[in-house]
């Protein structure tokens, strides 16, 4: 097996870069040399290594070490420098670059190839000793804190107490003599702390820092960033080791990162930062402020230093030139890292830029309009999940507002919460409920469990490019970064604004969008849902085969789901209707009855308002199927806690206190999942659903009489196991029907069908479909049954089962498609075949995930169900799926 495939200086082994071997960053440091950009000379070992270096037990074969000297030799040849040469050295990076991006994860090496006797060599033909000595200083730093793994902060505390004994303030303040000092001080750490003195063989600094590389994939940090990413373990990270190319030689040497279009807007200006004579960490670091790439830029923010654009105009234009080739080979926004080195631009990095979801909706639709990809393609590359941030509220202009402070807009969305200054604290609090901001001076990889945790971030350091920023945007959370008017106390947990103080808890709003902090919470206002967001949707639903239908019981929540066009409504759960405080008592009524007669009491106060419910859904859902399921729950949840509660329904019956607790006592049962609840209800109680079923029928009537258009009900009985049930039941529906018609005079289309809840269900669908018009897929009473495992309580231990890999994912959030999978396809292709036009739909939670629903075309459902605010994003993965 080859493990080392070599690029730049006319050479690209890995031809067009294949990511899953090569990583991300090596394939694209390929695919750059392949077109002829200018890229410093480099190999990169494989993923490939990566797996077969943790099979072997931590060790490198010996055929891997020859195909590293010859990598070596490689670099050597397009540079004219030699590794360890003490006259003229090569110096390299050695980086990880796994097959997708995992920013601030994984461990970088810098500068190396110095020692004590390059050093010397690198001053002479630099003609730069000073930063000579200080690219030796931060070598050691980097090295000793990522390979030797010693404590970082003696190291920054020796930078500190040097600077001070000079009276300096900054580190460009720092002479080539003071840098030589430093190092001399920092090999003193080393031995201190390593016992051994800091490694001179070059090689041997090479294989340790390729090995740290390897190492850091299985840091805690890159695991729960896997898990949170869903990125397999097995994947392994590749090594990329590459000439090092210096933006820290002088004035005519800069650093800088940038991207194609705009991150957060989508707009198409070119967009970054970069700082003049500084090393790429620096501006990621944010300790220096960067400065912008476009004069543009610079004024809109009403910023001082130039912008690149305007000092370094020649190495700007080209660079402009780099990012339209590199949007033209890649056909998407690239986001980049350069260094120019005495006036040469080198390209170091390109990817597919992260963005946020209104900046991939805008990219993607620009770019088919622009002709530089199809419109399927723009369908295919928006992340439908990414789609929610779009669909939620955002801060009311006119809502006032207290506020604080202002920083960078870094990740949109407005979020309000309780201020928490630690990850760990944001995590606890989250998981009780709470909605939290985290505040951080900056963040770090170590800080991602809070971030998760959090409704927002905010940040005191740290720029548009920053940990903080670019992670809160992968994961879709408002983010307010350096706000240089903050001052963070993480230890007394508050924070200070001039004169005013944050404590922890204090309620506080950040704006994503404007960058503003605000004391308090601020109201919010709904989206707008045109423009690009509207021309996605209509490509989209051109190449769409499954239908969307939403889970709605209200009124407003079916106007919601019709203007985010579902296509009708596929779960209108009844019960919710029933918890109504006008209603209760009448509900408790009803189910406290230990007779017909008692019931039918309650029932007749009940039908005019279940009958009002209906009227008004089927008026707002004109012209579009509703699936109105008949009441499901255990009785157990309506039952009376407080006493005047059972004194309130003891009135409305007439009978005593006593007589109703001795009945709700008989009503208590041990496991109400499996017990008095769906049609068992309908099969004990018919007068229940006789009553629903009345109540639908009278709806339609008068809502068809009074607009001219008939509603198209289709009544669904919940947890059927056996076709006896629903047959019971659909004798009960039909006959109501039948009465309905007859005092009205006139006649409706309905559909009687059954949710398929049950694993006996699924695998007698054969038979139940000689009764049954449609089957809607209960996935998630499915998925409980079928596991074993109760959604109510699995929440305690299925993180677990996720982290030891026993599931890919949440099988309550994303379909078990491997166990309940089967069973639904065992179940459409039993229906099918009794009833070849039976309709078919799923309506659990999982109808609006998109790998789930990527499941439920291949199997050919006839449409998916999800609640109103994920239409649109079952609309799209329904278009992905039928791609
Ligand atoms: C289901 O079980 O998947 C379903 C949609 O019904 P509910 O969630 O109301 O039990
Ligand atoms: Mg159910």
């Amino acid at each position: 097996t080859k493990y080392v495939y070599r690029f730049g200086g006319g050479v690209s082994d890995g031809g067009k870069g294949d990511k899953n071997l090569l990583g991300g960053k090596g394939a694209n440091l390929d695919g750059m040399a392949s077109i002829g950009l200018p890229v410093p000379p480099g190999f990169t070992i494989t993923t490939e290594m990566c797996t077969r270096y943790y099979d072997d037990g931590e060790v490198f074969p010996d055929s891997v070490r020859a195909e590293v000297a010859n990598g070596i030799a490689h670099i050597e040849g397009v540079t004219g420098k030699k590794f360890g040469d003490a006259s003229d050295p090569l110096l390299v990076s050695v980086r990880s670059g796994a097959r997708v991006s995992m920013p601030g994860m994984m461990d970088t090496v810098l500068n190396l190839g110095l020692n004590d006797e390059t050093v010397k060599g690198l001053a002479e033909v630099s003609g730069d000793p000073r930063f000579a000595w200080d690219s030796y200083r931060r070598f050691i730093q980097m090295y000793s804190d990522v390979v030797l793994e010693l404590d970082h902060g003696s190291f920054e505390e020796a930078l500190e107490i040097a600077k001070e004994d000079k009276g300096f303030n900054l580190d460009t303040e720092m002479g080539a003599e003071d840098w030589q000092a430093l190092v001399a001080t920092y090999k003193g750490l080393v031995e201190e702390q390593w016992g051994k003195p800091f490694p001179q063989d070059v090689n041997d600094q090479l294989w340790g820092a390729t090995a740290a590389v390897f190492g850091s994939w299985q840091a805690e940090r890159a695991k729960v960033y896997r898990r949170l990413n869903h990125i397999p373990g097995n994947w392994g990270t590749a090594v990329n080791i590459q000439a090092m190319v210096f933006g820290n030689m002088g004035d005519t040497s800069a650093t800088g990162v940038a991207f194609t279009r705009d991150p957060a807007t989508g707009e198409r200006a070119y967009y970054g930062e970069f700082l003049i004579n500084a090393q790429g960490e620096d501006v990621v670091a944010g300790i220096r402020t960067p400065q912008y790439l476009t004069k543009q830029a610079r004024e809109r923010a009403g910023a001082k230093p130039a912008s690149m654009e305007e000092a370094m105009p020649e190495t700007f234009a080209e660079l402009a030139r780099v990012f339209d080739l590199l949007e033209t080979h890649y056909r998407d926004m690239q986001d980049i890292e350069f260094t120019v080195e005495r006036g040469k631009l080198w390209m170091l990095q390109t990817r597919s830029g992260k963005r946020t979801a209104k900046a991939a909706l805008k990219i993607a639709v620009d770019m088919a309009n622009e002709g530089l990809i199809t419109e399927e393609e723009a369908v295919a590359r928006v992340d439908p999940a990414a789609l929610d941030q779009l669909l939620h509220p955002t801060l009311d202009p006119k809502a006032p507002r207290d506020v604080l402070a202002k920083g960078l807009p870094a990740s949109p969305g407005a979020a309000s919460g309780k201020a928490v200054f630690d990850s760990d604290t944001a995590e606890k609090w989250a998981e009780l409920g709470e909605d939290v901001i985290l505040i951080r001076t900056e963040t770090s990889p170590e800080d991602i469990h809070g971030m998760h945790a959090a409704k927002g971030i905010l940040t005191a350091r740290g720029g548009m490019t920053s940990h903080a920023a670019v992670v809160a945007r992968g994961m879709g959370r408002p983010c307010v970064s350096g706000v240089g008017t903050l001052s963070i106390d993480a230890k007394a947990k508050l924070m200070r604004v001039g004169q005013r103080e944050v404590k922890e808890g204090d309620i506080v709003t950040i704006d994503g969008a404007s960058g503003e902090v605000m004391f308090g919470a601020v109201a919010t206002v709904q989206p707008e849902l045109a423009g690009d967001f509207g021309a996605l949707m209509v490509w989209a639903d051109k190449v769409r085969r499954l239908k969307v239908r939403a889970n709605a019981e209200t009124p407003l929540d079916c106007r919601v789901a019709r203007d985010f066009g579902a296509e009708g409504v596929g779960l209108c759960r009844t019960e919710h209707m029933f918890f109504d405080a006008a209603r209760i008592t009448a509900v408790r009524q009803m189910i406290l009855a230990d007779t017909e007669k008692g019931r039918r009491a309650a029932l007749e106060k009940l039908l005019p308002e279940q009958r009002a419910d209906f009227t008004e859904i089927f008026e707002v859902m004109a012209g579009l199927p509703v699936t109105i399921r008949l009441l499901d729950p255990p009785l157990h949840e309506f039952l009376p806690h407080e006493e005047a509660e059972f004194a309130e329904v003891a009135a409305a019956a007439d009978v005593s206190v006593d007589t109703l607790k001795r009945r709700a006592a008989e009503l208590h049962e041990f496991n109400p999942m499996l017990g008095h609840r769906g049609c068992r209800l309908g099969v004990t109680y018919p007068e229940i659903y006789e009553m629903q079923a009345r109540a639908i029928f009278e709806a339609a009537c008068d809502v068809a009489a009074k607009s001219g258009e008939a509603p198209i009900p289709e009544v669904m009985v919940p947890l059927v196991a056996t076709k006896r049930e629903l047959e019971l039941m659909k004798d009960v529906i039909d006959q109501a029907a039948q009465a309905v018609f007859a005092e009205k005079g006139r006649t409706i289309d309905y559909l009687v069908g059954t949710m398929i809840e049950l694993p006996r269900a699924a695998l007698k669908a054969g038979e139940i479909a000689e009764v049954g018009q449609f089957f809607s897929f209960g996935t998630n009473d499915l998925t409980q049954t079928t596991l074993g495992v109760s959604r109510d309580d699995a929440g305690r231990f299925l993180t677990t089962y996720v982290d030891k890999g026993i599931f890919p994912r949440d099988p309550f959030v994303s379909l078990d498609i491997e166990g309940v999978g089967e069973l639904i396809w065992l179940a459409a292709e039993r229906g099918r075949a009794t009833r070849p036009d039976v309709k078919l739909g799923i309506c659990g939670e999982h109808g609006g995930d998109p790998a789930s629903i990527e499941f439920c075309e291949a199997t050919g459902l006839d449409y998916v169900s999800a609640s109103p605010y994920r239409v649109p994003i079952a609309r799209l993965a329904a278009a992905q799926a039928a791609l």
